[in-house]
C-alpha cells in the first residue's frame, strides 16, 4: 500500500510559516522536504543528497526559521543563531530571498541578512553588530567578520552549508575550516549537496553528529516524463546554423538557457545572434555581482527569452591545474583568451541559482563532465515543471556525451546521424570577428559598470526606473546586416518539414525522441 504523503500542516509548522508557504503556492512538500523538515525538528543533523532544482532550500530553511521561533519563546538576548553558508553570491541572494518570502509573517522575529552579494566589508559591520538572527554567506565573508571580530557565533544553534560539494570546487575548503574553530561546541547542522563526494564526507565527519543521511532520488535528473533530452551530432558552423534555426523558426519556445565553454563564446554567441535578430543576454563573471543579479532577477520577470553563459568552472579558474571544470571526468578544454579583468570567484550560473520556469536548456557546447551536464540540464525541469534540454555534439565532444549516456543509462538518446546542412549562415558567423568580440566584452563590462556602480543609488532611490535597463541590447550594432534578421523562405520550409518544436509549455513530447 502507498504510504500517505505528509502535509505541510502535519509537520507542527509555526502558523506564520505555514501561511507564507501557503502564499509561495505550494500546495505540498517536495519529498526532500517531507522527509528531511521532520527530522530536522527533532533536532537531528542531515546529510542530504539533494538534486538541483529539488526544493532543498525551503527544506532546511523551514526549520532553521521554526527553531529560531521556538528559541525566541525561551531566550530573550538577541544572538546570530543561524549561518548558512553558500558558494556563491547569486545562491546567496537567492537563499536570502527563499527566507524573507517564508518569514514574511514573522519578520520581527527572524531577521535575515545576506552578506554574500556587497563588496563593501566595513559598511556590513554595522548590520552584523546588531546580531541579525540569520546570516547568509560566503565562507571568505564570514570568516572574515568572524576574524575582525564583526560576527560573533558563540551563540550558534544551526549550520547550514549549501551546495557543499560547489564550496569545495571553489576553493572554499580551508575557510570552512578556519571557519569552523570559531563555532561553539553544540549546533545542529545540516548539510546539502548534489553528490556526496569525498570532500563532502570529509566535511561531514567534521561538522556532522550522528547525522541522518537522506539520499532521496535515485536518478539526479527528473524522470523522462518530466524531463525531455535530445541530443545532435553536429560540428562547429552547423550549432551557429541550427541555433539560428530554432530560435528563429521559434521551434524552441519559452525560456532558454544557452551553455557553452566560455566567456569568449558567450560573446561570439551572442553577436551572431545579434546579426541575426535574436537579442540575448551574456551572464558572465566579469560583470558586476548587481548585473548578474539584476540579469538574473528580469530573466525570472520574463524580460528575456534567451541568456548565454558559461558554467561556474570555467570561469573561476580552477586551483589545480585539472582541464577547465576540474572533473576527473573532463575532457578537451579548449584554450581561453585573456582578457584584463576580475573574474568573479564567487559566481556560479549552471548550479544553486534558481532561474525559474526555464523550459528548455540548449547546450551549444556540450558540458565537459557527467556532474556539469546534470547541473546544467538541472536548469529546467524545476520543482513539478517539465524541461527539454538539447545538446549539440561534436566528434570532439562525443566521448564525454558516452561518458554522460553511461552514467544516466537511457536519459540520452543515442545521436542521430549527422547533421546535414542545406544552408550557410558563414556570412553571420564571418562577421563576428576574434576582435569584434573582444570589444564587446569589453564594452559590456564598462556598460554595466557604469550600470552597477554610478547608477546604484539612483536605482535605489528609482526602483521601477531600473526596469527599463535591459541586459540583452546589441553590443556590436555597427556591423549588423539587416538582410540576415529575414527567415529566408526556403529555410522556414526545409526546417518545419524536419523539426519538432521544442517547447515544454502547454505540449506533451514524447519522451527520448530526437528532434531529426
Ligand atoms: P531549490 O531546489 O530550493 O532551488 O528550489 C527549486 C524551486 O522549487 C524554487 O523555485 C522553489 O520556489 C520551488 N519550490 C520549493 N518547494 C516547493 C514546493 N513544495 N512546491 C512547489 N515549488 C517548490
Amino acid at each position: 500500500m502507498e504510504e500517505e504523503m505528509l502535509q505541510f500542516h502535519e509537520m507542527g509548522i509555526d502558523d506564520r510559516l505555514l501561511k507564507a508557504i501557503a502564499d509561495l503556492g505550494w500546495a505540498q512538500p517536495t519529498l526532500i522536504q517531507e522527509k528531511a523538515i521532520p527530522l530536522a525538528l527533532e533536532g537531528k543533523d542531515i546529510l542530504a543528497r539533494a538534486r538541483t532544482g529539488s526544493g532543498k532550500t525551503a527544506a532546511y530553511a523551514v526549520p532553521v526559521i521554526q527553531h529560531i521561533l521556538a528559541s525566541k519563546q525561551s531566550v530573550r538576548e538577541q544572538d546570530v543563531r543561524a549561518v548558512i553558508l553558500v558558494p556563491t553570491k547569486e545562491l546567496g541572494q537567492q537563499v536570502h530571498a527563499m527566507l524573507d518570502q517564508l518569514t514574511r509573517y514573522c519578520a520581527r522575529d527572524v531577521r535575515v541578512v545576506d552578506i554574500s552579494g556587497k563588496a563593501d566589508i566595513s559598511a556590513q559591520r554595522p548590520i552584523l553588530m546588531e546580531k541579525p538572527d540569520v546570516v547568509v554567506g560566503t565562507p571568505s565573508r564570514v570568516l572574515i567578520h568572524l576574524t575582525a571580530q564583526n560576527l560573533a557565533l558563540q551563540s550558534l544553534e544551526v549550520l547550514v552549508v549549501d551546495e557543499a560539494d560547489l564550496l569545495f570546487s571553489f576553493g572554499f575548503e580551508a575557510d570552512v575550516k578556519n571557519l569552523l574553530c570559531h563555532l561553539p561546541k553544540i549546533y545542529q547542522s545540516f548539510l546539502m549537496s548534489a553528490t556526496l563526494s569525498t570532500e563532502v564526507q570529509s566535511l561531514k565527519e567534521m561538522i556532522l553528529h550522528n547525522p541522518v543521511i537522506l539520499k532521496l532520488e535515485g536518478s539526479q535528473l527528473p524522470a523522462s516524463c518530466q524531463l525531455q533530452q535530445y541530443s545532435i551530432q553536429c560540428e562547429e558552423e552547423d550549432k551557429f546554423l541550427l541555433v539560428y534555426t530554432l530560435l528563429k523558426l521559434r521551434l524552441v519556445r519559452g525560456k532558454t538557457l544557452l551553455f557553452v565553454d566560455s566567456i569568449e563564446r558567450c560573446y561570439r554567441l551572442k553577436l551572431f545572434l545579434e546579426q541575426v535578430g535574436v537579442p540575448a543576454c551574456v551572464l558572465n563573471s566579469e560583470l558586476p555581482i548587481h548585473s548578474r543579479c539584476h540579469i538574473i532577477s528580469q530573466f525570472n520577470q520574463g524580460f528575456y527569452d534567451y541568456i548565454i553563459a558559461s558554467d561556474e568552472h570555467t570561469l573561476s579558474a580552477p586551483k589545480t591545474p585539472l582541464p577547465a571544470g576540474g572533473s576527473k571526468t573532463e575532457k578537451g578544454g579548449k584554450k581561453q583568451p585573456k582578457i584584463k579583468g576580475t573574474k568573479d570567484k564567487e559566481y556560479g550560473v549552471s548550479r544553486g541559482v534558481d532561474f525559474q520556469n526555464v523550459s528548455n536548456v540548449i547546450n551549444f557546447d556540450f558540458p565537459k563532465s557527467v556532474d556539469s551536464y546534470i547541473h546544467r540540464v538541472g536548469r529546467t525541469a524545476r520543482a513539478n515543471n517539465q524541461g527539454t534540454a538539447l545538446s549539440f555534439i561534436s566528434a570532439t565532444e562525443m566521448p564525454t556525451h558516452d561518458d554522460v549516456k553511461k552514467s544516466l543509462g537511457e536519459c540520452v538518446p543515442p545521436p542521430p546521424p549527422p547533421f546535414k546542412r542545406t544552408f550557410t549562415m558563414l556570412d553571420a558567423m564571418r562577421s563576428v570577428t576574434k576582435q569584434g568580440v573582444k570589444e564587446a566584452r569589453l564594452r559590456e563590462i564598462k556598460q554595466e559598470l557604469l550600470n552597477s556602480e554610478k547608477l546604484k543609488t539612483y536605482f535605489e532611490d528609482n526602483p521601477r526606473d531600473l526596469q527599463l535597463l535591459r541586459h540583452d541590447k546589441d553590443l556590436y550594432p555597427a556591423v549588423v546586416k539587416p538582410h540576415m534578421k529575414n527567415i529566408p523562405d526556403y529555410l522556414g520550409e526545409t526546417y518545419s518539414m524536419h523539426v519538432h518544436p521544442l517547447s515544454s509549455v502547454g505540449r506533451k513530447p514524447e519522451p527520448n525522441k530526437n528532434i531529426f
